[in-house]
């Protein structure tokens, strides 16, 4: 079962902190609202999860290749893919409480609340009717639920449609209509909606006008596609094939909250593939499939993934999918499948006056490429993982552990070794271990506090090995192993440390 509730993200924050994971940034001045650093932990892990897509999407694939494009961009960059004009989130403040807040975000959590009511019925209903009942028909011929439904069905409708028309009186209409009011002041005191963009933006050199304004990217997509010719040229690629990218991105996002969910300053891992008008559908469906299998190949089990098709689509987007994660808070977008269509590159062409066309061997024909893409947020990714791990776990003896399950390969430390007493030559032998372990792995050594002590550090960030040196390893060169979840602890010779540690550490890895 997904495990979700406020108590335990607040857990997983305050032990994100604690184990050096994930600290609000600029802490020592109060912090800054909705921006991270990464502490020791943090950065393996996020390093390893960055290292595992980059060799899924290039390394696996021999059509795909890396880019590394600047986070600075020509400013027509922005006017053309669309994001100047239309990369905005509808915004309303409440006049009690001087909380900002997301107007569609208020309408949709407004309809959660009574799918929320649906649930309830659903389940008192099962309650009653034991093992005769039958949730389709209950759901369809129910009265309370039925009325509830078409509230849903009627609301999202014109969520959508406002949406689309970029109608904000009728967004504050909605609001008003459904007597929304602020979780903070209570009151329906709402300003008008108004359209905020999310972008940055700084100048360019030494003049403060408008002139050299230039964007902090709000999407890593937007280099991979004013490259793509430069690649497709100098690495002589052929359709279908995919332009990879991990980097920053910034938003300035009305609300942000949930920790590393959404912040203003954040990482993407982006694959744009490339591939010949009319196949994108296929693609389409091809990356989806990819995209699950990838995440499963993580080791986390299936129910914690949800894929969600879009109704509301991104201005450049003519299909969408979200894999949604159950995160401490609920179901919410990972990452992003989305197929753009040639929407990006003909805007390029267009604002450019340069041709972006790729001339077809096979069909003899020149044509701008449509586009797939898959879009994960690297933060929300570790998150995910740092969400799924966080266990507490009470042991036999009647004492507790909080251990971190992280999948192995990606943990941050591989190998701990600990010398049993920091005395006997104990503590060189463990050193001399490391030096043989550590150009495959990443390893910690240590040697305060009891052995007990040690384990239990090591089990709260997902170390997936102990290994202790005692008097008996100066004799016969063995030592104890400890698994991080089982526990168990064996006695093996030194030699077999790295190979029992490289089988554990390929487990997952599809
Ligand atoms: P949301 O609806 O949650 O704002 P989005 O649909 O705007 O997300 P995309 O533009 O599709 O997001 O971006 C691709 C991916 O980038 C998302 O799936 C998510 O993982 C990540 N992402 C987007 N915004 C943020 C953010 N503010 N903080 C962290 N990750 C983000």
């Amino acid at each position: 079962m997904a495990k979700n509730s406020e108590d335990r993200f607040k857990k997983i924050i305050a032990h994100a902190k604690e184990y050096g994971f994930v600290f609000q940034s600029s802490e020592l001045y109060d912090g800054l609202s909705a921006v991270y650093d990464y502490g020791q932990n943090g950065v393996e892990l996020k390093n390893n999860i960055k290292d595992y897509w980059w060799k899924s999407m290039v390394q696996y694939h021999e059509n795909i290749v890396g880019l590394d494009s600047a986070i600075f961009m020509h400013p027509r960059t922005w006017k053309a893919s669309g994001h100047l004009d239309a990369f905005n989130d509808p915004m309303i403040d409440n006049k009690d409480s001087k909380k900002r807040y997301r107007a569609d975000d208020l309408i949709e959590e407004h309809m959660e609340k009574l799918q929320g009511k649906i649930d309830k019925e659903v389940k008192k209903a099962r309650k009653r009717f034991g093992e005769d009942f039958d949730e389709e028909k209950f759901l369809a011929t129910n009265e309370r639920v039925v009325k509830y439904k078409e509230q849903i069905e009627s609301i999202n409708n014109r969520l959508v449609k406002a949406l689309e028309d970029e109608n904000l009186g009728e967004l504050k209409q909605l609001i008003d209509d459904l007597e929304i009011v602020d979780p903070v002041s209570g009151t329906k005191n709402w300003t008008d909606v108004r359209q905020f963009n999310l972008m940055f933006d700084t100048r360019l050199g030494s003049l403060s006008d408008d002139s050299n304004k230039v964007y902090l990217r709000p999407e890593t997509a937007q280099g991979i596609f004013v490259n793509y010719l430069n690649v497709q040229k100098t690495g002589r690629m052929k359709i279908p094939f995919g332009i990879a990218q991990i980097g920053k991105a910034f938003r300035n996002e009305i609300v942000a909250r949930q920790f590393i969910f959404r912040m203003r300053e954040f990482e993407q891992m982006e694959m744009q593939y490339f591939v010949r008008p009319g196949t994108e559908m296929d693609w389409f469906e091809y990356w989806k499939n990819e995209r699950v299998k990838w995440h499963r190949s993580l080791g986390i089990p299936d129910e914690y993934y949800k894929l969600y098709e879009h109704e509301n689509l991104a201005h450049y987007a003519n299909a969408a999918y979200d894999i949604e994660f159950a995160y401490p808070m609920g179901f919410k977008e990972l990452e992003g499948i989305h197929s753009r269509t040639d929407f990006d590159l003909s805007a390029h062409q267009e604002y450019s006056g340069r041709k972006v066309q790729y001339y077809d061997p096979e069909t003899q024909e020149s044509y701008v490429p449509y586009v797939v893409e898959t879009s994960i947020g690297l933060d929300r990714l570790f998150l995910s993982v740092l969400s799924y791990a966080y266990e507490e776990e009470k042991l036999d003896d009647g004492s507790e552990r909080i251990v971190m399950k992280i999948p192995p390969f990606l943990a941050p430390i591989k190998v701990a070794v600990f010398p049993l007493v920091r005395k006997d030559g104990l503590p060189e032998k463990a050193r001399e271990i490391i030096n043989g372990l550590k150009y495959d792995y990443n390893c910690h050594y240590e040697e305060k506090d009891a052995i007990g002590k040690r384990y239990r550090r090591h089990d709260a960030i997902g170390t997936p090995y102990c290994i202790t040196v005692d008097h008996q390893t100066l004799d016969d060169n063995t030592v104890t192993i400890r698994e991080r979840d089982s526990m168990k602890q064996d006695r093996i010779p030194i030699d077999n440390i790295s190979p029992i540690v490289w089988e554990r550490l390929r487990e997952n890895r599809g």
